[in-house]
């Protein structure tokens, strides 16, 4: 969960940059109940994620850092909401 209060406010913004970027492709979407974003399991939204970053990363952000961020991003993401308990929304 996020709850790391230790990151600077900059990772704060990489990690909104990089929900947007992820959500762009369509390798996340938002649960339309609840709003969790949930992982769709899908290699090539996800490649064009990473292509995206590498890019055109944030300013002031190396592409490695922007990829790397991605990733983080996307592995703290499940595939079903946590509030649907069917798993089916
Ligand atoms: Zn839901």
């Amino acid at each position: 969960m996020l709850m790391t209060r230790e990151r600077r406010p900059a990772v704060r913004t990489l990690r909104g940059w990089a929900l947007s970027v992820l959500q762009e492709v369509g390798a996340i979407h938002e649960c339309e109940e609840h709003g969790w974003a949930k992982d769709r399991a899908d290699p090539h939204a996800l490649a064009r994620a990473i292509e995206f970053a590498r890019q055109d990363p944030p300013a002031g952000v190396s592409p490695d850092e922007a990829t790397a961020e991605i990733r983080d991003v996307l592995d703290s993401i499940g595939d079903t909401c946590p509030e649907c308990r069917d798993g089916d929304c």
